[in-house]
């Protein structure tokens, strides 16, 4: 479904799930692909930023909840966001009264027929024993496609192809099926003019007075949806509305956001062209798909582990070739708390002597606390440590909630392991364990 919106934002998440550290940059670089794949589905641009903005703001500032990684928490974020734009509950059609009066409203293509046909195997299936009304004097196969719908469902239809007054088939219709639990009125498409169409949508409202108008629309349009939502709207009151051929539509998006504007739920989103192809619009399950979620816990699990691999792999090659940065810092800290003390790694090496006293014995309190130092640290930091001077290690500090001798003693600790890595990283290693590291 909404195929290429799907696809591109799940590639974003995983990415992001397959990252070692989150700051910034990375949101950014983020929030910019989230933006370009909404945009390319059609998706309002004022929406888009304002969304890019909440989630951006929110990213920047909350601080992950207890237990969960700030890798965690922006994904958990762009979801909750992105649910918000599409108002977040799932909404049921409740049948509280009897006859329950569904008027059913939408252009000529939008998949009003068809989608009459789902709800009515939807309601079936709850119990339910549905009537239709055809009102459509316009289309003259319009009674025909729905006696054959009809029929192969056996449900009641009222209409008279020579009847060329929707007001009165409305009422008569109205009047043979009152003792039904729920009578569903189909509706024109189409007139001379919208103006007409609508007009009449106002007066058949009125004889029908509806429990319920659903609005279909027809998901491929994008943001004219909106428009289209708001001229009915003016002619009856919507209450619900259908979004209908999501299945590959690249404007989906577009048409679902556009339309949750307007206000009235969307309860329900057509998938294909079967009876079947219908499901009830749960934004939350909607994003969660639409995000990949789905399995995203495992795939988070997934992505570190390879990320894991690879980076043991590039910290041992950068301790060895000096080129030992506070990101390969951080990672041994990782592996430390994996494998053991780095002095019990150190000592699998041949040839490998004792690690200075202040780079060998950390606690891992200490290392705790450094990791979080370092959680406050941009990528530039990490990569590049000579650059902390006073007024970063000021920064730090604040972001972190530390003091700055804290992050002095951070720096220290490094420049001690640096310099130990350098002397190893001459040495010639040998053994099975110089083999494993080339
Ligand atoms: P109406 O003029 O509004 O009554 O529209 P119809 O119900 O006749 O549908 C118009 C066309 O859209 C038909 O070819 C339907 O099969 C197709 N259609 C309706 N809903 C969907 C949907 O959810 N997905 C797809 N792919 N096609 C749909």
């Amino acid at each position: 479904m909404l195929g290429n919106l799907g696809k591109n934002l799940t590639k974003t998440m995983k990415k992001l799930a397959g990252m070692s550290i989150v700051d910034e940059e990375v949101v950014k670089e983020v929030i910019k692909e989230i933006q370009r794949a909404l945009i390319q589905s059609d998706v309002n641009i004022k929406l888009v930023f304002k969304l890019s903005k909440s989630i951006e703001e929110r990213a920047l500032k909350e601080e992950p909840p207890k237990g969960i990684t700030p890798k965690e928490h922006i994904i958990t974020i762009v979801y909750e966001e992105m649910v918000k734009l599409l108002g977040e509950k799932a909404h049921e059609v409740e049948i509280d009264q009897k006859p329950y009066k569904i008027l059913f409203l939408g252009l000529q293509g939008s998949g009003k027929t068809t989608t009459i046909g789902k709800l009515t195997r939807y309601l079936q299936k709850k119990g339910f024993h549905p009537a239709i009304v055809c009102t459509d004097t316009w289309r003259p196969a319009a009674f025909e496609q729905l006696k054959q719908l009809t029929q192969e469902m056996n449900v009641p239809l009222y209409g008279d192809p020579e009847n060329k007054d929707a007001l009165d088939l409305a009422k008569k219709g109205l009047k043979q099926f009152k003792k039904h639990d729920i009578v569903i009125f189909d509706t024109a498409g189409r007139h001379k003019d919208e103006k007409d169409l609508l007009q009449e949508m106002e007066e058949i409202s009125s004889v029908v007075d509806p429990t319920e108008a659903i609005l279909v629309i027809d998901g491929t349009i994008g943001q004219q949806a909106k428009d289209q939502a708001r001229a009915f709207s003016q002619a009856t009151p919507v209450g619900s509305i259908i979004v209908t051929k999501l299945d590959g539509s690249a404007k989906g998006g577009g048409a679902l956001s556009a339309v949750s504007e307007i206000g009235a739920p969307i309860k329900f989103i057509g998938t294909g062209e079967r009876v079947d192809d219908f499901e009830i619009f749960d934004p939350e399950r909607f994003i969660s798909r639409l995000l990949g979620m789905g399995d995203i816990k495992t795939l988070m699990e997934k992505a570190e582990e390879v990320a894991e691999e690879e980076k043991v792999a590039e910290t041992m090659d950068a301790m060895l070739s000096g080129k030992f940065t506070l990101k390969d810092m951080y990672t041994q800290f990782e592996m430390m708390g994996k494998m053991g003390p780095m002095q019990q790694v150190m000592n699998m090496m041949p040839g490998v002597g004792k690690l200075p006293k202040n780079a060998s014995q950390i606690t891992e309190e200490k290392i705790g606390k450094y990791k979080i130092i370092m959680s406050s640290m941009t990528h530039y930091e990490m990569e590049h440590p000579e650059v902390i001077k006073q007024s970063r290690i000021k920064r730090i500090a604040r972001g972190s909630g530390m003091r700055n001798e804290d992050i002095k003693e951070l720096l220290k600790y490094y420049n001690v392991t640096k310099k130990a890595m350098k002397g190893f990283g001459r040495r010639k290693m040998s053994g099975p364990m110089g083999q494993l590291m080339r």
